[in-house]
């Protein structure tokens, strides 16, 4: 395939996305819309005042200025609205199946009911695969700068709805707070036949891989481009075809790697790793999905092989059914050969 054909393949394939925080999904027009809504009060005058503040340093920045949008979340509707509108834009990007993280201890902290934040959420997951076609499940996050006993705690109060999600996952604050300091719970969510999944190796070093393989038992490693620096780590992620939820642009945001040329998503690609692309926090790292591919391709110069790869290790990474998971990959080999043909 000619390399002009790449980005209309890029924005057409049919793909997953495996590593999206919904909360990181709140444009500051909903942010500021569903504060009106609420009478909340932000402590930005504007929206372009919120969307200013989005120069972030580092992980925790990003976090402070997260956990102040959230806060406008109250009612079932405001989850329900905030989901809708990101699944309407992956459904435009051609995402066939996503598995969305939420983090219930953001707001169950701040009042918000467990039924009222999965209630919603889930409703909008049904609603949207009605409409659009899109499959869409819940991952529900533990978030890690709290104690193992919160996330005990908190996975009690979800149990309830237990059939409103299908894994569990482990995010914020990732320096300080190893993988192990969940062993216990996440071995209590394993023996619920809960999916699992955890961020390691976004700032953190090769050792919080290990431990989220070794310690949490995860079937999926969120981030984990700083893997590259232990060459055994390498060699066992590549034969083990564990797959990687790699979100370029948050990488670029948070100053992981400042300069999307230098990202090491091609080399690992190279190195045999069953890598994915992903948004992550899609509104403060500025673009969903289809940007993270398009902006990636356009720095590092991959092309239609690599396109195709990282579209199928998506695709083959999710957590349905191999019946459904080969169906995708159908769509997928459709879609390239009917752009070859056109190209
Ligand atoms: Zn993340």
């Amino acid at each position: 395939m000619a390399a002009a054909h790449v980005p209309a393949l890029l924005r057409t394939m049919p793909k997953a996305e495996l590593h999206m925080h919904i909360e990181g999904s709140l444009e500051p027009e909903l942010i500021f819309a569903l504060a009106q809504r609420n009478g909340v009060t932000l402590p930005y005058a504007s929206v372009e005042a919120l969307r200013a503040a989005y120069a972030f340093t580092d992980l925790q920045s990003f976090l402070d200025i997260y956990y102040a949008g959230a806060s406008v979340l109250l009612q079932e509707v405001d989850f329900y609205d905030m989901a809708m509108a990101y699944l309407a834009r992956a459904a435009a990007d051609h995402v066939v199946r996503t598995e969305i993280f939420f983090d219930p201890q953001t707001h169950t902290e701040r009042g918000v009911p467990m039924a009222t934040v999965i209630h919603g959420l889930s409703r909008a997951c049904k609603d949207a695969e009605a409409r659009w076609g899109i499959s869409a499940v819940l991952i529900l996050s533990f978030l890690r700068h709290l104690s193992e006993e919160a996330a005990f705690e908190t996975l009690e109060a979800a149990l309830p709805y237990r059939e409103h999600f299908v894994g569990i996952g482990l995010d914020s604050s990732e320096r300080g707070n190893p993988p192990e300091k969940f062993e216990r719970v996440f071995a209590r969510c394993k023996a619920l036949g809960l999916h699992l999944v955890a961020h390691a190796g976004e700032e953190g070093p090769p050792a919080y891989v290990w431990g989220a393989l070794n310690a949490l038992q995860v079937e999926r490693i969120d981030h984990g481009v700083q893997s590259e620096q232990d060459p055994e780590l390498m060699r066992h992620l590549a034969a083990t075809r564990m797959p990687l939820t790699v979100c370029p642009l948050s990488n670029q945001k948070l100053c992981v790697f400042p300069d999307l040329r230098d990202h090491n998503l091609p080399r690992l690609l190279a190195a045999g790793l069953n890598v994915t692309v992903n948004s992550d926090d899609p509104a403060y790292f500025g673009g969903y999905v289809n940007d993270n591919y398009l902006q990636l391709f356009a720095a590092t110069g991959m092309g239609a092989v690599q396109a195709y790869q990282l579209a199928r290790n998506s695709l083959e990474a999710t957590f349905a059914s191999p019946a459904q998971q080969a169906a995708w990959v159908q769509q997928l080999d459709d879609c390239v050969a009917q752009l070859a043909q056109a190209s």
